[in-house]
């Protein structure tokens, strides 16, 4: 299977009330130097052929893509395309997901409690503080982040996750998700 059947296969798994609200989020594959990332206003559940913007994988490449005409690439390639040159060739899923977002407002990090979740990305997550979305300032500090882990929670913004395949990085997606869910359920139970 190519590459952007993998990515619409897998993504079309996430639902996109909960992880994409209002045609937001952006997914990428990195190969061979070139990027392919969706573009601008992409609906990421009910992806095509035509959502993906294909050029180096390079920030002078993507100013170039940008003012060439066509599909707007994603806001968030200068942030897809600095992970890439620190961490290397894989595929980056970037969602908004509710509870998630929910839970960064309140805390410092999100503990994962499924063994699931714990086998595959560790106890907590540390929350990156609130950064301007599509700003340099967010891709410098996520893409540092994603030097070491393969999960970033942005405060108030969403989760970056990158990895070497792009149905892991969907299965990391819902499972912080799926924890972020269970603790925001737990906190309203208790309250
Ligand atoms: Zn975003």
């Amino acid at each position: 299977m190519n590459i952007v059947s993998q990515i619409i296969d897998k993504t079309s798994n996430l639902e996109s009330g909960c992880f994409f609200p209002g045609y937001s989020g952006n997914i990428s594959n990195c190969s061979e130097g070139y990027l392919l990332i969706t573009s601008s206003g992409s609906n990421i559940s009910k992806l095509s052929k035509k959502d993906f913007v294909f050029f180096r994988c390079s920030e002078q490449s993507f100013q170039l893509k940008r003012r060439g005409g066509g599909q707007e690439p994603s806001s968030e390639s200068p942030l897809h395309i600095k992970t890439y040159q620190k961490t290397g060739p894989g595929f980056i899923v970037h969602s908004h997901p509710e509870y998630s977002v929910v839970i960064s407002q309140k805390r410092d990090s999100l503990k994962l409690r499924s063994e699931g979740a714990r086998d595959l990305i560790g106890k907590e997550i540390e929350i990156i503080p609130e950064i301007t979305a599509g700003s340099i300032d967010l891709a410098e500090e996520v893409s540092n982040y994603l030097k070491n882990n393969e999960v970033a929670l942005v405060r108030n913004h969403g989760l970056f996750v990158k990895s070497i395949n792009i149905e892991r990085a969907c299965k990391l997606t819902e499972l912080v998700e799926r924890n972020a869910k269970q603790i925001y359920l737990e906190s309203v139970i208790d309250s």
